[in-house]
């Protein structure tokens, strides 16, 4: 039932076209004064209005993408179809920075990048999709979260018909769901900050689905998405990270880089054992230094390994000297070499190899970096990856975002699976 109450005064309806009224029940005109009607041309008439039109029902039209705040820094894997849309320092189209490169590599200032539709177009078929009504396709987000962990998710709305309530759909034996921040309901776009928390309760064997439900004139509609990957499968990783003297000077951990690494682990469903040595193994001997070494402008020592590849297996022979490194013969074995001319080598990409050397001037995101490398990772603006992103455009791990001063934390579900087989 409707109603329009007018209490006092006059009411003028003004129409410069036709004016048809219909109703599916009686339609009653009482006055307690005069009823008067006038047809100036043709008179007036009873009995032969025309039919009234099909009555359309409202249409339901919002749609709510949900994007990782701000202060998201890889804590769980979060890859969607980036459309600038989010508050992340990095966020670029993906529409725009997933193509090709010419024959010069990226990083040569020359090197020309393309971007690809057809490329673009393959890349979403990395997301499943829906049609949102009076709005384009929706790709829904990637995820990935393990038992006990939680993330905490913005939203980005677009309302054109308000609906009356929305609501999430989803496991309740498998997360817990905590409404951070209620949705906007009104007509426009708006970007609400922390919307949800969503905590994993258990393991889980299929794609999880977390829907957002809207309703109007009880009729419901999904207007938004989110797919878990299944975490019931998690690969064990063994990663020690051993300094290296040389020259006096001894390499060390650097800044956040055990949890940026650890991050990473987790996006990709891997449980990280990392190791952190306290004792170094020092290498300096004349056929090192010949090998190894450089001078710099000022004439000291320097360590340099920029043509020479193998410095990777000179410093495995050091430290399996000591028998009781054998224990360490099966994992991943980071050596923290003094500065150098490089900030880390990674012997090869997804080899057998499982030897990366890091430098003391690297940031703190290097070392994930190349132990991603060792594990089957090209650069995400290499030719020879399954996608092909634009240099400094990703806050991917595998990109050289640090160039332009900005963190790198991120990966993506092709890279999820290379990692980790299993998903
Ligand atoms: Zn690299």
């Amino acid at each position: 039932m409707s109603r329009i109450r007018i209490v006092g005064g006059k009411i003028t309806k003004h129409t410069v076209g036709t004016h048809n009224m219909y109703a599916e029940e009686s339609i009653v005109f009482r006055s307690d004064k005069a009823i008067s009607e006038k047809g100036e041309e043709k008179g007036v008439t009873y009995g032969k209005p025309k039919k009234a039109p099909p009555v359309v029902k409202s249409l339901l039209k919002c749609v709510v993408e949900f994007r990782p705040s701000k202060d998201w820094k890889g804590e769980f894997g979060f890859d969607w179809n980036r459309k600038s849309d989010s508050q992340m320092p990095v966020d670029e189209k993906y529409s725009d920075v997933v193509g090709k490169y010419g024959t010069l590599y990226a990083t040569n200032p020359k090197a020309i990048f393309t971007q690809s539709n057809s490329l673009y177009i393959k890349h979403l078929l990395e997301y499943e999709m829906f049609i949102v009504d009076g709005y384009s396709r929706y790709y829904v987000p990637n995820m990935t979260l393990m038992k006990n962990e939680k993330a905490i998710l913005d939203a980005a709305i677009e309302i054109s018909e308000q609906p009356d309530s929305m609501c999430y759909e989803y496991d309740e034996n498998i997360f817990q769901i905590t409404i951070l921040e209620k949705l906007s309901n009104k007509k426009g776009k708006h970007y609400n900050d922390k919307v949800i928390e969503i905590k994993c309760l258990k393991e889980f064997s299929s794609v999880q689905k977390i829907e957002l439900i809207a309703t109007k004139d009880k009729i419901n509609k999904k207007v938004g998405q989110i797919n878990i990957l299944p975490n019931n499968i998690v690969k064990d990783v063994n990663v020690v990270f051993i300094p290296v003297r040389h020259n006096s000077k001894t390499g060390a951990v650097k800044g956040y880089e055990l949890q940026i690494l650890n991050n990473a682990f987790k996006q990709s469903y891997i449980k990280g054992s990392i190791i952190q040595l306290s004792k170094y193994i020092e290498v300096g001997d004349w056929w090192f230094d010949l090998f190894f070494t450089t001078k710099d402008k000022k004439g000291n020592t320097i360590l340099d390994t920029s043509n020479v590849r193998s410095i990777h297996r000179a410093l495995d022979d050091k430290f399996f000297e000591d028998k009781k490194n054998d224990i360490y013969k099966d994992y991943y074995r980071l050596y923290m070499l003094p500065d150098g001319t490089l900030n880390g080598v990674a012997e090869d990409i997804g080899g057998n190899a499982k030897v990366v050397v890091v430098y003391q001037g690297r940031n703190d995101s290097t070392a994930p970096h190349e132990l991603m490398h060792a594990m089957g990772l090209y650069h995400t603006f290499d030719n020879d990856g399954k996608f092909t992103y634009k240099l400094h455009k990703t806050d991917n791990i595998m990109d050289y975002t640090h160039q332009a001063g900005k963190s790198r934390f991120s990966t993506n579900k092709w890279q999820w699976k290379i990692l980790n087989s299993k998903i």
